[in-house]
Parts: C-alpha cells; sequence; structure tokens
C-alpha cells in the first residue's frame, strides 16, 4: 500500500495543515509506505528539514511558481500512477481541496474532503462548517481524501530522513489556464490569521469600521492578528481576509478574543480549533457564552480599552 501525500509549501517551508496530512496517510490500513510531492518552480525549493514521509518528489516546472492547481493536479495523477498509489491525500485547506478535486476529476474517482479518520470501512469527515461528523464508505480503487486542518497533530519524520527525487512532470496545455499571474499582500501587520497564536475578533457589536480600534490596538500588545465575523465583512467594515469562520479562515490559536461576536453556528465552525475562547459581550444570552472558557459581560467599547490599559500598566509596574 502506497500513499501520496500533497504538501502545499511556501518559499520552501511545508504548510503547518500539510505537515498534518502525513499523519493521517501512515494510519491508513496496510502498514502504508507514505510518499510526499511538492511542486515548485526550481530544484532549489526542495523541503528542508524533517519530514514524516518515507520519500519526497519535487515536482519542478516553470508553471508551480505561482498556484497553479490543475497543473499541480495533472503532476499529482502523474506520479500518483508511476508509484501505484492506493490513496493520495492532502491537506483539507482551500487550496489543498481545490487541487485534490481537479485530481479526482482526472481521474473520474470520488474525493472526501475535510476528513478526520481513516478505517478499513471508511472515513470519518467535516460536513456543514463543523456542525455534523459524517462516516462515509468510499468505493473507489484509489482513496483520494484531503485532512481538516488541526484534526490531528504533525508528527516529525522518524528514523532517516526521506529522499529527495525531482521529476519533470508533463502537463496539458489547459493545465496552465488556470493559474495566479499577481499577488497583492493584504495589510495585516505581518501576523497570519490562520496561524497567530492569539486572535481578536470583532463582531457587529464592535458598530462601525472606527469601532475597530480599541480591538487593533489589543491586538497589537498581544502580537495577535486581527479577526472579525462575516457581518462585519457584509458591512464592509472589514476586509474578506479577516473573517473567521465556515467561509472564511478556520483558526487555530492558543486563545481566540470575540469581541461582540453572538457566536452564531457558522462563525464557531471557523474557531473551534481555538484552544480558549474569551468571549466579551453585551448580552449574557449571547449563544458565544456556550463554547466561551472565560467570558466578560459589557460593553466592548469600554472592556477592551480598559483591557489595554490594564496590560500597559502591568508592564510598565
Ligand atoms: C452560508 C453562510 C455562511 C456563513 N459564514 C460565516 C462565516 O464564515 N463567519 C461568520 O462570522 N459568519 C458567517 N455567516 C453569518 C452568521 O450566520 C452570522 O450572521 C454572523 O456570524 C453574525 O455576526 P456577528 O456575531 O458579528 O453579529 P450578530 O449576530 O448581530 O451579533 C452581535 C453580537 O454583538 C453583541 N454586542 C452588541 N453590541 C455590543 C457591545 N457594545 N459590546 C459587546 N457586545 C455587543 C450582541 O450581544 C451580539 O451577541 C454565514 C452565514 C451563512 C448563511
Amino acid at each position: 500500500m502506497t500513499a501520496l501525500v500533497y504538501l502545499e509549501q511556501t518559499d520552501g517551508a511545508v504548510d503547518d495543515p500539510s505537515l498534518q496530512a502525513p499523519t493521517l496517510a501512515s494510519s491508513l490500513a496496510g502498514g502504508t509506505e507514505v510518499h510526499a510531492v511538492v511542486a515548485a518552480d526550481t530544484v532549489a525549493l526542495a523541503p528542508a528539514g524533517p519530514l514524516p514521509a518515507d520519500a519526497v518528489h519535487v515536482a519542478v516546472q516553470d508553471a508551480f511558481g505561482s498556484y497553479a492547481p490543475l497543473a499541480v493536479a495533472e503532476a499529482i495523477v502523474e506520479l500518483a500512477g508511476r508509484l501505484g498509489a492506493t490513496s493520495v491525500v492532502g491537506p483539507g485547506t482551500e487550496r489543498g481541496n481545490e487541487v485534490l478535486a481537479h485530481v479526482a476529476a482526472l481521474l473520474d474517482l470520488p474525493l472526501a474532503a475535510n476528513c478526520l479518520s481513516v478505517a478499513d470501512a471508511g472515513v470519518t469527515r467535516v460536513r456543514w462548517g463543523g456542525s455534523l461528523l459524517e462516516e462515509a464508505r468510499v468505493d473507489a480503487p484509489t482513496l483520494l481524501l484531503t485532512v481538516q486542518p488541526h484534526a490531528v497533530a504533525a508528527e516529525p519524520g522518524a528514523g532517516d530522513p526521506p529522499s529527495v527525487e525531482t521529476f519533470t512532470p508533463t502537463l496539458s496545455d489547459a493545465a496552465l489556464a488556470l493559474r495566479v499571474v499577481e499577488r497583492v499582500g493584504a495589510a495585516t501587520g505581518g501576523v497570519s490569521l490562520a496561524d497567530a497564536r492569539v486572535v481578536v475578533s470583532g463582531g457587529r457589536g464592535a458598530g462601525s469600521e472606527e469601532g475597530f480600534a480599541p480591538i487593533e490596538e489589543l491586538a497589537e500588545l498581544l502580537e495577535a492578528a486581527v479577526g472579525c465575523s462575516r457581518a462585519v465583512t457584509m458591512a464592509g467594515w472589514r476586509p474578506h481576509t479577516d473573517q473567521v469562520g465556515q467561509t472564511g479562515t478556520k483558526i487555530a490559536p492558543d486563545i481566540y478574543i470575540a469581541c461582540g461576536i453572538s457566536g452564531a453556528t457558522q462563525h464557531m465552525a471557523g474557531c473551534k480549533g481555538a484552544k480558549r475562547i474569551l468571549a466579551i459581550n453585551a448580552d449574557r444570552e449571547a449563544p458565544i457564552l456556550q463554547s466561551a472558557d472565560y467570558a466578560v459581560i459589557g460593553d466592548l467599547h469600554e472592556v477592551v480599552p480598559a483591557s489595554s490599559a490594564a496590560i500597559r500598566a502591568a508592564r510598565s509596574g
């Protein structure tokens, strides 16, 4: 049994959800041998450091200098065929799911997305933004699945480092029709929402775009990323890149500070990976209090500035 795991990487560093995918791949029945594949436009971008795989394959093509999901999928399909892979696994990120969906279309096979675990009989996967766990049987000669981010821990490679081999996949002309041609950085102050250890979010309770000033101030003091609810992005107070939730970013910080957010299911789908939730809300009946570890009942426009002042006072004293 051979599992082929697609690893996303940025500038030669493998992203966290991709490091978690081999853990699930190696739990597949039958003493599975795990091969990993990365796509890069130069061999120099072969991932550095130990990886939880027996072998790493670097698919090298100019097209991989930017995100080109169909091209990456064609490379994966080529390699999977050569290895005789019995499963192809990817991270359940936006891009991981997109690439694996192309793999599924190319192979005309089903894809089980956002899986938590696999067993002989099938997979358990997250549906409906996390409000449902589905047990599904997959009838296919090759099992295609993605792994729900932060559902399993990344395990460092044991034993010898994996061998690294490069190959130049054959790509169709059509594969290059879909690719990123320009990237515009978001003005987030440097802390990425998806990876932040602390996230301070604001909801409709912030009241306005300007109402985010105390939330930004607290975030800066805590070296946190700023997030928000969809009510906020719909109002145009913050960009969609800041949105936490089912249709936003999934986060897994050590602490999530939710200010003026009611805790709708679709919002909680994005922050249930948080180790601790602190809710600041004027309404003691707000649904988020059912999920919160700590709560402050009060007006965020008083509580948040007072918290920042207390942190400053403690640090200067
Ligand atoms: C298909 C679909 C996908 C969706 N995806 C997402 C998603 O990805 N992310 C997301 O967030 N939502 C999503 N939603 C929307 C979601 O259902 C909610 O409408 C949204 O999360 C509500 O945002 P909110 O909590 O900021 O606003 P509200 O529900 O209006 O809550 C505001 C909260 O602020 C409190 N408040 C008000 N004033 C203050 C104050 N001065 N101080 C303290 N507290 C105060 C109130 O008590 C209340 O609890 C989705 C909905 C659908 C249908």
